[in-house]
């Protein structure tokens, strides 16, 4: 007799569930996906022990007869593809025609389902995967599905099984991520009787983003709409201020399924680059549509991840869909949020009034010139060579457009000219003007305004016509310094706007220093340092780049060294280093007092930057608050 036995299908099944069926947010996904085919608008997801208990999901969609209902249960019974060709050109959610097979092998399954226009319902119930009843009921129009004791059937699954609050946890931010895709259905989720979420279902995924993630993040989306090739993206995408530390408030939708993909991420870091600080990730909720046959669904058991036919082109939509509309020009407003006197919770914060925040999104043109090189999102991180594969990666996509540049720039140029021709008129008015015929933003608003103070030695206080800013003097500077220092590179010229000393200063380095100078002599020089190495591990400073800085010269190369030291750039990525920290230690410091002159310099050439928003390490340069949300803070106006 051959040792090879055909399974029984009950215990085929059992296998066949566990690739399915991994732990309770699996049932709730299988269900959901079912709900949302059968067209249902509103969907119901009660949870008790995290799932584990019990799952119910109740719709109201166009449900299923008597045969249907007994038919769904039988392993590839579907509705929704008779061919194999139709696998490859797919609406819906579901389509191998298994979730219901495979939930009801491994747990208790009641489904109730009722079609509109009969009177009443039908109930099919399994208990471990053998069919125990069927029959009619009273039911409502839609259907309910009710898993009870999930993997009591199966304990080496059962072991696997995390927490309740845990397995709980992954249903939650299931159903959120759904219920963002699906804006026309009304969501609402029960846990252990207590309902944790509800959405409107009004169609539009503002409405979701806000019912589910709160007004502050809602009030920082930026809609995203941009078609590349067989793809298009919509959605939306926070404003820079917008951040998480990690990528959990990132999501990602391909046809409508919640996916993870490293170009889709890869895309999002660039977009933002140089926009928000290390370590944090833009909030975003992005929906990517792919022509048939233009993504692989099938990489991955639970589909979670997805395969595109052209990943670089998916780069593209990502990144430009966002950098259109973040950082569409124009759109800049550094906003101060006090406690607003709409916020509902304003008695219980009340001592809270104060609370700063900064809103921004930026004006950043993309240089062209900026594009020839590697620049590092992050100048202190050492970018690992797929890094640096992804930049350059992304530097050939860019280039390619090379007409969209080339608009950019005129404009910006034409800016540009207009103001340097106010320059005059700036230095010797007391207030600082503005150009008249540019549409206002924030940094015109800024610059038309006039200084009336200073803060703690650190903050430049501007008031406009109806706003107050606060510029940062520092990071004001370094970026100043930062732009120069960028365009000086990208033109190749040699740094001629030096500060000669009278006589050269002459540093002793520790031999790492010594070594790093040496190996990078040309860098120092190409940014506008003149020195000599000598022996003795000694270095003598003749000149360094005109700054307007205090720091006597040697304590500025001293602190660049100490800085570049903290991680140290790799070799392609030195002269960008140098240029952001020498920006960083030449600008005028924190606690510097400077004079209103000095000010009033300093915001006119900040207002004639490509990026006046951020310094060069993304923070923001100044934070604006209108007039009206003084009014509001103040109770003087109430709405
Ligand atoms: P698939 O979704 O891959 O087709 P399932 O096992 O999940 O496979 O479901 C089998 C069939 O049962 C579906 O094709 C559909 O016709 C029907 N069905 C399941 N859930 C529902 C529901 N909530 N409303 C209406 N029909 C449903
Ligand atoms: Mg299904």
């Amino acid at each position: 007799m051959g040792r090879i036995n055909i399974l029984d299908p009950q215990t085929a099944n059992a296998i066949k569930a566990g690739e399915v069926v991994e732990r309770p947010v699996s049932v709730v996904k299988e269900l959901v996906d079912n709900s949302v085919d059968a067209g249902s608008t509103m969907i119901r997801i009660e949870i008790e022990q995290g799932g584990i208990g019990m799952i119910r999901v109740s719709d109201n969609g166009i449900g299923m007869d008597e045969e249907d209902a007994c038919k769904a249960f039988l392993i590839h019974a579907t509705s929704k593809i008779r061919h194999i060709e139709e696998l490859y050109d797919l609406s819906t959610q579901g389509f191998r025609g298994e979730a219901l097979a495979s939930i009801a092998a491994c747990s208790e399954v009641t489904l109730i389902t009722r079609q509109p226009d009969k009177d009443s319902g039908i109930l099919v119930r399994y208990e471990d995967g053998a069919r125990k009843e069927v029959r009619e009921t009273s039911a409502d129009i839609g259907t309910v599905v009710e898993v009870k004791h999930l993997f009591a059937n199966i304990p080496a699954r059962y072991k696997f099984l995390k927490k309740d609050s845990t397995e709980a946890m992954y249903v939650v931010s299931l159903v959120e991520k759904l219920a963002i895709i699906n804006p026309d259905i009304a969501f609402k989720l029960v846990k252990d009787g207590k309902m944790l979420l509800a959405t409107p279902g009004s169609g539009d995924m503002l409405d979701t983003i806000y019912s589910i993630h709160g007004r502050e993040v809602a009030s920082m989306m930026v809609p995203v709409e941009y078609t590349f090739g067989d793809y298009r993206i919509t959605g939306f995408a926070g404003k820079t201020d917008c951040v998480r530390g990690n990528r959990c408030l990132q999501y990602i939708y391909v046809n409508n399924r919640a996916i993870r993909n490293k170009t889709v991420t890869a895309a999002i870091d660039e977009a933002y680059k140089n926009a928000v600080m290390k370590n944090k990730y833009p909030v975003c909720f992005l929906s990517i549509y792919a022509a048939p046959g233009q993504v692989d669904v099938n990489v991955h058991p639970q589909k979670s991840e997805v395969r595109f036919t052209n990943e670089t082109d998916v780069f593209r939509l990502v990144y430009h869909g966002i950098r259109n509309s973040v950082f569409a020009e124009g759109d800049a407003d550094h906003k101060f949020r006090g406690i607003r006197s709409d916020d509902p919770d304003i008695d219980a914060q009340s001592e809270k009034t104060t609370r700063f925040a900064v809103n921004t999104s930026v004006t950043e043109p993309v240089l062209p010139g900026q594009l020839k090189y590697n620049v590092p999102s992050h100048s202190t991180v050492t970018p690992s060579a797929k890094e640096v594969e992804a930049t350059n990666q992304m530097l050939k996509i860019l280039s390619e457009f090379k007409p969209e540049l080339d608009d950019i720039t005129g404009k910006s140029e034409t800016i540009k000219d207009e103001r340097a021709d106010n320059i005059e008129e700036i230095t010797t008015a007391p207030d600082i003007r503005t150009v008249e015929d540019e549409p206002e933003t924030d940094i015109t608003e800024l610059a038309s305004g006039r200084v009336a103070g200073f803060l703690f030695d650190t903050y430049i206080v501007v008031q406009s016509d109806n706003s107050v800013f606060f510029v940062d003097q520092h990071a004001a500077h370094e970026r100043v310094l930062y732009e120069r220092f960028m365009a000086r590179k990208l033109n190749e010229t040699v740094a001629e706007e030096q500060e000669v000393l009278l006589v050269p200063q002459i540093v002793d380095l520790p031999a790492s220093d010594y070594s790093f100078v040496s190996d990078n002599y040309d860098r120092f020089r190409e940014n506008g340092f003149d020195i000599d190495v000598m022996g003795s591990r000694q270095v003598a400073i003749r000149a360094v780049p005109m700054t307007g800085s205090r720091t006597k010269p040697s304590d500025m190369f001293t602190a660049i060294l100490s800085d570049l030291k903290k991680e140290v750039p790799s070799k392609d990525n030195v002269w960008y280093s140098l240029i952001q920290t020498t920006a960083c230690k030449a600008a005028i410091k924190a606690n510097d007092r400077i004079t209103v002159d000095e000010a009033i310099a300093l915001i006119k050439q900040l207002s004639v930057l490509e990026d006046p928003y951020h310094c060069a390490h993304g923070r923001p340069t100044f934070i604006k608050v209108t007039r009206t949300e003084f009014e509001k803070n103040f109770k003087r106006i109430v709405c």
